[in-house]
């Protein structure tokens, strides 16, 4: 089967690099502009795939989120509506795009299993980016159910990895601690702060096991409904910070300035449904994935995104 990969030049896109030995296609914005209905077009025409992972998005942390988020909707329905349209139109096979569990109501049972995810508002803090991507999944059948395309949609919850955004105002929490202590390490600085308390706790999957997730869906799942997928083991923003501030081997304290918000305590999802697909998958610990991470940041700054 060939596959092309959308957003293969971001952060989970760049974990299919070690599938290009069987023909992987990775596609970033500057190949084509997929807000653009003709790129779309023209980027199936010229490397003609059976099948779409559909990665490419705008994506950010709570600031990225509410500060464009009017920029965080149109771009992701534009590319949302213009991929799926233009692969049922040039009739590939099959197209899976992601969903993220930051787009599941805010109102919630926990653990957040797939039948929920458009039972109720998503968090105000994100709505651009959620209502955009809810509507892969609503275009996904739609499209299923009218033209009878194979369109599937997965749903990760946090991701880290290496070619991560690491810009200081519109980062994810993995990719800003990193950045933060290896900055204060190579400045001497004694401390550092965090926002919150710490004690929220959190799922954290590696790119490169959501990468292995997708292609093993890609070949086994064919059903309208979404699939979670990821590391379902909860840790605290404390034990990540503990682990980055080992990891860079920064020697200062970090100071938790209880008067900015810690977020919600728990967001658990459900792996049950993946689980039973692939009860013998085994993701990446914290400890490795982030050791992995943070030494190829320490070995590529300044060169990293949004430094
Ligand atoms: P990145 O920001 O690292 O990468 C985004 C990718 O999208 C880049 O390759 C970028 O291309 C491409 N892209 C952006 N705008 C356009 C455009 N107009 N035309 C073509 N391509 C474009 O994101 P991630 O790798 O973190 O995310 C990948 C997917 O995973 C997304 O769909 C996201 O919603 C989902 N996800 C991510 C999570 C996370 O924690 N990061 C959590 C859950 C889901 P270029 O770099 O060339 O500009």
């Amino acid at each position: 089967m060939r596959v092309l990969v959308t957003g293969g030049t971001g952060m989970v896109g760049s974990a299919f690099k070690k599938y290009e030995k069987d023909g992987i296609i990775r596609v970033g914005s500057k190949d084509f502009d997929l807000t653009n209905y003709s790129n779309c077009c023209e980027m199936i025409e010229d490397n003609k795939p059976d099948a779409i992972i559909h990665l490419a998005a705008k994506v950010g942390g709570v600031k990225g989120n509410t500060d464009l988020v009017g920029e965080f909707f149109r771009d992701n329905i534009l590319m949302n509506t213009n991929v799926l349209e233009s692969a049922r139109v040039l009739g590939v096979e099959k197209v899976m795009s992601l969903l993220s569990t930051c787009i599941y109501p805010d109102k919630c049972q926990y653990p957040l299993t797939e039948e929920q995810i458009h039972l109720g508002p998503p968090h105000e803090s994100n709505y651009g980016y959620a209502y955009a991507k809810r509507m892969i999944h609503v275009q996904s059948m739609a499209y299923r159910q009218q033209w009878g395309c194979n369109y599937i949609v997965a749903v990760p919850n946090n991701l880290y990895g290496e070619y991560d955004n690491f810009h200081m105002e519109h980062s994810h929490v993995v990719p800003a601690m990193i950045r933060k202590m290896h900055e204060a390490k190579i400045s001497g600085l004694d401390h550092i702060t965090l926002w919150g308390d710490g004690l929220p706790l959190r799922e954290f999957t590696y790119s490169h096991d959501i990468a292995d997730c997708l292609m093993m869906l890609l070949e086994d799942y064919n059903s309208p409904d979404p699939i979670n997928i990821g590391n379902s083991n909860e840790i605290s923003i404390k034990y990540l910070a503990e682990k980055i501030k080992e990891k860079i081997g920064f020697s200062g304290d970090i100071i938790w300035d209880t008067s900015m918000p810690s977020g919600q305590m728990r967001k658990p999802s459900s792996s049950g449904k993946f689980k039973e697909m692939y009860p013998d998958f085994e993701f990446t610990g914290l400890d490795d994935g982030i050791g992995i991470v943070c030494d190829w940041f320490e070995e590529s700054y300044p060169n990293v995104r949004g430094v």
